[in-house]
């Protein structure tokens, strides 16, 4: 199945709805990123998340960053995206791992850590780019999330998100949905809401037994008359090219750049996003700074 995002809305208009399927976006950033299994799950429901908040947003040019800093062992999760569906991300130590937990589930948030904070940053070409920030509740990523979207943005949702791990290590199948209720919303409805998402099977499950999106909306959420509004395809892309890179560099000051010159003759950068390695030569870092 080629990944993508189903948005849809109830017929009421008190629902919102993001499905996403992404097992290939999540077995690239693996296979990029080298991950260990419950990394991987880390990772991957965090580029899941961050592919539906991307395609939220409006304008084409619009650009978000999902950033989870905890105290557990693989440091840094932050992943990019943008409406378009193109979604990236690394994380600082992809070999870490954990023991999977007592359910024989992957303890990813054992690997985030449980103390920390997550960020989101959506860059809507203003000035200054809009920030929110929360504290993580359990590592987990949705519940984190949940929250996050609760205090920050003063909007009520329920969100899964899950990555089935292969016995090769390699992903079996990745999705998410995040079901944001509309201030119109009625009370029963929630109460029914919250009795579906208790029986529900994890959306990793639904998308391994050969669910599409529209399937897992209809099988969850069905009883509420979904309509879907779009289908965007997303993918695992990144967009750094050499120019970006030396801006990068530049970034660094004239005299760090000197630095490199005296004392390598050269300069390599490679991006985190996609592990593509740019060269530099000492001449081409001499016309960087005569620039
Ligand atoms: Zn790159």
């Amino acid at each position: 199945m080629k990944d993508y995002i189903i948005r849809g809305i109830d017929n009421k208009g008190t629902l919102r709805l993001f499905v996403a399927s992404s097992t290939n976006i999540v077995e690239k950033a693996r296979r990029i990123h080298n991950t260990s299994p419950t990394s991987t799950a880390a990772l991957g429901r965090t580029l899941t998340a961050a592919a539906m908040m991307g395609i939220a947003m409006k304008s084409d040019k619009d650009s978000l960053t999902f950033k989870i800093k905890g105290d557990g062992p693989i440091g840094n999760i932050v992943t990019v995206a943008n409406n378009k569906g193109e979604v990236k991300g690394y994380v600082d130590y992809p070999f870490a791992d954990m023991p999977s937990r007592p359910d024989g589930k992957l303890d990813v948030g054992g690997v985030v850590g449980r103390k920390g904070y997550l960020t989101v940053i959506r860059d809507l070409g203003l000035k200054e780019p809009y920030v929110g920030m929360s504290n993580l509740v359990s590592g987990e990523i949705a519940d984190d999330l949940v929250k996050y979207f609760y205090l920050s943005e003063q909007q009520p949702s329920a969100i899964n998100l899950g990555v089935l791990v292969d016995k090769d290590i390699s992903v079996k199948a990745a999705g998410g949905y995040m079901l944001q209720l509309l201030p119109n919303v009625e009370d029963k409805d929630i109460d029914r809401i919250e009795e579906i998402l208790k029986q529900a099977k994890p959306i990793s499950t639904l998308i391994d037994e050969g669910l599409t999106p529209e399937e897992v909306m209809e099988q969850l959420f069905g009883e509420f008359k979904m309509e879907v509004l779009d289908r965007v395809p997303i993918e695992y892309k990144c967009n750094c090219t050499r120019e970006k890179i030396e801006k990068v560099l530049l970034s660094l000051g004239k005299e760090e750049i000197n630095s490199m010159i005296e004392e390598d003759g050269k300069a390599e950068i490679v991006c985190h996003f996609c592990n593509e390695k740019y060269k530099f030569s000492k001449d081409d870092l001499e016309k960087l700074i005569d620039y």
